[in-house]
């Protein structure tokens, strides 16, 4: 349970992170005006007729964070909970994390409040062309590139890709990336968050000294992100005792198995009555004695109240915003190695980067060439943060902010003001 509104609010937190970063690189307050706070902030109404016959009208937002290292770019989520506020700080974080990763974007996010568990395929589709229709100003392959986030997917980027496409008279894939492959969709994009996720985590070990074989691992939240991350660190030969999803926890001493796991959730849509293993509570996973834990579901799960039960000596953030600040100085105070979100999953927004390129260039690259270069993305974005937290003697979060904050003011002092 949350302690404080404050601590609940991901716009806050994304705001708290920024100011003690952009104090630590001494960041001037008319730079502070320019990049803190979004560039452009759209909701939209969006009536879907239902498949019974009656209209439903949801609720949609769009914004964009930042445009000054180029397009803007940032997944769309569909959820019951998602606010302007939370899609505010997804944008605000996707800035950061595109500089962090040194891509040309800047950052957007978009979401829906809905509930796409309760929607037939039909109703998914209605609901996300009449959102692009409403959103169309904004978005482009040289503007805004929407992506997949929670309870989205391929199909969705394809329906997107279609609405976008139809409005302009011709095809257009770079509107949209985490594409099918048959649409120009990248190799490897659907497996970027967790594979990105992976490398560093073994970079975090490697500089912990921390064996990556045999280790034990918690994964919180087993959708892309958390299922790939912990596929990876299975193959790896670390130990899987603990998994959740929204629907519950399976806990095995010995280590799950984790191909095994996927498949199961593939057929029923959930991690619970997996064979050999225990069920859990949630609270109870973040208290699995385990070396890493992955939280890998939504923001602020890891709070005042239950931060101090962790046992795990490395956490790496494939969610974004999974620990509040509080959170983060109680692990702190424990000496807990923290990979951060805006560099733990930022494979995501890397990968969809080549898919752009691919896109825009009409020449595709093999899965090999794809993990290559990611790779050298994530250990060079690791080894830069690295750097900062070992020289300035901050914690991995704020080196990271410093970093990416850091080359967006470059930017803005660069590019000057208009007009
Ligand atoms: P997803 O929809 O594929 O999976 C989300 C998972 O979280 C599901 O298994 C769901 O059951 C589980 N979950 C929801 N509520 C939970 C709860 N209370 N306890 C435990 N599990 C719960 O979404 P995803 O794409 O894997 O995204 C997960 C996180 O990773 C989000 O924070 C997202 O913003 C972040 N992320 C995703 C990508 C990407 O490319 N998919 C990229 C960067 C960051």
């Amino acid at each position: 349970m949350p302690t404080t509104l404050v601590q609940d609010n991901a716009c806050d937190v994304a705001m708290e992170n920024f100011d003690t970063a952009a104090d630590a690189i001494g960041l001037d307050n008319n730079t502070r005006e320019m990049i803190k706070r979004p560039e452009r902030v759209l909701t939209v109404s969006v009536p879907v007729r239902m498949d019974d016959g009656s209209i439903h009208r949801f609720e949609g937002h769009r914004v964009q964070h930042s445009s000054v290292r180029g397009p803007a770019k940032g997944g769309i989520r569909y959820h019951p909970q998602v606010t302007l506020d939370e899609v505010k700080a997804l944008a605000t974080w996707m800035t950061w994390k595109c500089a962090v990763v040194n891509i040309p974007f800047g950052g957007a996010k978009g979401g829906i409040t809905c509930d796409p568990k309760r929607m037939s395929q039909g109703e998914l589709e209605r609901m996300t062309r009449r959102y692009t229709s409403a959103i169309l100003p904004l978005i482009g392959p040289e503007q805004d590139i929407p992506a997949p986030d929670v309870y989205t997917n391929s199909q969705t980027m394809a329906w997107i890709m279609d609405t976008y496409s139809m409005t302009k008279g011709y095809a257009i894939p770079g509107v949209v990336t985490g594409k099918p492959i048959s649409l120009g969709g990248s190799l490897g994009r659907n497996e970027a968050t967790g594979r990105g996720v992976f490398y560093t985590i073994e970079s975090a070990c490697e500089h912990l000294r921390m064996p990556l074989q045999g280790a034990s691992v918690a994964v919180q939240g087993f959708g892309n992100a958390g299922s790939i991350a912990a596929q990876l660190l299975y193959d790896a030969g670390a130990r899987i005792v603990a998994v959740s999803d929204s629907t519950g926890c399976v806990y095995n001493r010995s280590g799950l198995n984790i191909p095994q796991l996927i498949h199961m959730k593939s057929l029923c849509g959930h991690v619970d009555g997996f064979p050999e293993s225990e069920p859990i509570l949630p609270h109870e996973l973040l208290a699995v004695d385990c070396d890493i834990l992955v939280p890998a579901a939504l923001e602020n799960m890891i709070h005042a109240d239950n931060a101090g039960v962790l046992r795990a000596r490395l956490v790496a953030e494939a969610a974004n915003g999974p620990l509040t600040p509080a959170a983060d100085r109680i692990l702190e105070s424990k000496g807990v190695f923290v990979i951060p979100d805006i560099l733990c999953n930022a494979g995501g927004v890397t990968v969809s980067y080549f898919e752009w390129v691919q896109d825009e260039q009409h020449l595709f690259w093999d899965a090999q060439d794809i993990y290559n270069r990611l790779q050298r993305v994530m250990k060079t974005a690791f080894a830069d943060v690295l750097r900062i937290h070992l020289d300035r003697k901050v914690p991995m979060r704020i080196a990271a902010n410093m970093l990416g904050i850091g080359r967006v003011a470059e930017a803005v002092r660069i590019r000057g003001i208009y007009p």
